[in-house]
């Protein structure tokens, strides 16, 4: 029986597509300049859906991806050619809240904001905010360790996920560290979590939950070049303040977001930082006293205090559309998302605004400083002829800023396909052989996500498109 006909078996008419204008939808992610089309789209509502699916791929060879909502910037639920997608949207039960143990147990189709918003009754919420947090779900995000802008005081996802039950790449069905803090024996959550869902399915998360903070500050400072704004963020952790977000976007970044969303930004500076405390009243007062010294002594020629809740709300809508929004400024762009040590961010800002001149390209910088993770957005035009393979390879003179620099290639968005190169650039060969050898202890046929992370996989040869996304040429999404 092939793969198709015991898959039918699985899944009710509805629940398994293979129509090719249906099957676009799933032909890339946020990286819309890589597409494959897979054989098939499969939906479980069910553990046992998962099971049956992961089991029939293993024993075929055919591969599989996990999709939570295929917002991945670096092509990590991209399929394979033939392969399967388990698209687990409709696994999106919050299946408990546990007030009293600080815990909620979630489905992983689950979207990220949900979780907060199932604990506010209880005065609880969950953390780790990326930008995409009203969209992207639990799942990807412990695919991919996600972090967001409070993730500089609260830890990325890694540091909130207690538990899991996962899918193992042969259909077994394994639970990995439990609800407790305190585990003992091989941290086998921390393993599985940010490893691209190369070591299977998770099906449910455990994950911990946080009291609301009893106040809030937010400050926002405009300065007059990049490199003063870079610099001002390790003068802030440098004066023993642990605000829970510093973020940064220049002056492109901050067009786009204007023209989006109206923050009411200064629009005429160089580059602004929103730096935010949180915590018990009494020392949030007395860290900002501290903070807008800090700030008024770091070069910036604006400070500006969120007057309220809706000031501070509208500061962030800013910030977290910017990324989207950068969409009215070029018909393409490339997200990229690399690491420096803080101290340096000044420097590394510096020399990619001379690499931006020099490849005649625009970049736009919004990211999250205090984890020193930057977030270039490489702008070019995809009807250009070789537009994008300059992008390219100014997005990859970055990565390789930051690995000299001491950092990372990837701070959150993984490595997934677009980055498969530079990770024998940062590591070892021997370093990346041990990496392969865990993957294969529990997927010896490498079906799950086959050809992501690692270099050297060819399973994605020619798979690079220009043009609209699928959606956009089906006319369901337009770029304003
Ligand atoms: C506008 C925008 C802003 C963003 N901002 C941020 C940000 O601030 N911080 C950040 O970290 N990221 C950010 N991202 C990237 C992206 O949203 C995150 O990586 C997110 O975690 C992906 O979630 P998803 O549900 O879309 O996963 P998908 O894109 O569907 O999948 C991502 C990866 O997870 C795997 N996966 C999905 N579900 C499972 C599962 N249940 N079990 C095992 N593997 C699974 C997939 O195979 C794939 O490798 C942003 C993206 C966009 C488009």
């Amino acid at each position: 029986m092939g793969v198709l006909e015991a898959l039918r078996k699985v899944y009710p008419p509805g629940a398994l597509i293979t129509d090719p204008a249906q099957l676009s939808a799933y032909e890339c992610d946020g990286l819309a300049a890589v597409r494959r089309r897979p054989l098939a789209v499969v939906f479980p509502a069910s553990a046992d859906q998962v099971v049956a699916t992961v089991r029939t791929c293993c024993e075929q060879g055919v591969p599989f991806v996990a999709r939570g909502s295929g917002t991945s910037l670096s092509g990590g639920s991209v399929p394979v050619a033939g392969g399967i997608v388990i698209a687990l949207n409709r696994m999106n039960h919050i299946l408990k809240v546990d007030p009293d143990n600080l815990r909620a147990v979630v489905e992983p189709g689950v979207v990220n904001a949900r979780i907060s918003q199932a604990a506010a009754p209880f005065g609880l919420y969950y953390a780790p905010d990326p930008s995409s947090q009203v969209i992207c779900t639990i799942g990807g995000n412990v695919a991919f360790n996600s972090g967001g802008a409070h993730c500089l005081k609260y830890g990325m996802t890694s540091n909130h996920v207690l538990g899991l039950k996962v899918v193992l790449p042969d259909g077994e069905v394994a639970e990995l560290g439990g609800s407790s803090l305190e585990v003992a024996g091989v941290d086998l959550p921390g393993l599985f979590v940010g490893s691209e869902g190369l070591m299977g399915v998770a099906i449910e998360i455990t994950v911990r939950l946080l009291p609301k903070p009893e106040a809030v500050r937010t400050v926002l400072a405009a300065y007059r070049s990049l490199e003063a704004a870079g610099d001002a963020v390790a003068q802030v952790v440098a004066s023993g303040l642990l605000p829970a977000a510093i973020e940064i976007m220049d002056r492109l970044a901050i067009e786009a977001a204007e023209a989006a969303v109206q923050a009411g930004y200064p629009r005429e500076a160089a580059a602004l930082l929103i730096v935010e405390l949180d915590g018990p009243r009494d020392e949030v007062q007395c860290d900002f006293q501290r903070l807008v010294e800090v700030v008024n002594g770091s070069g910036a020629y604006e400070v500006r205090v969120a007057k309220d809740e809706a000031d501070r709300a509208r500061i962030w809508k800013g910030r977290k559309s910017a990324f989207s929004a950068v969409g009215r400024l070029s018909p393409d762009y490339i997200v990229q998302d690399g690491v420096v040590p803080r101290g340096r961010l000044g420097e590394v800002l510096r020399e990619i605004e001379r690499l931006s001149g020099a490849y005649g390209l625009r970049v736009a910088n919004v990211f999250h400083a205090g984890d020193g993770n930057l977030h270039p957005l490489i702008l070019y035009d995809g009807r250009e002829p070789g537009a994008m393979e300059r992008a390219e390879q100014l997005a990859g003179e970055i990565l390789r800023l930051c690995i000299r620099m001491g950092g990372s290639i990837t701070g959150e968005h993984g490595v997934g396909l677009e980055k498969r190169q530079y990770l024998a650039e940062m590591f070892g060969a021997d370093d990346v052989e041990a990496m392969r050898r865990i993957r294969r202890a529990v997927d010896l046929r490498e079906v799950a996500n086959r050809g992501k992370m690692f270099p050297g996989d060819e399973s994605f040869e020619g798979a690079r498109a220009l043009g609209p996304h699928p959606l956009e040429r089906a006319g369901v999404l337009s770029r304003v």
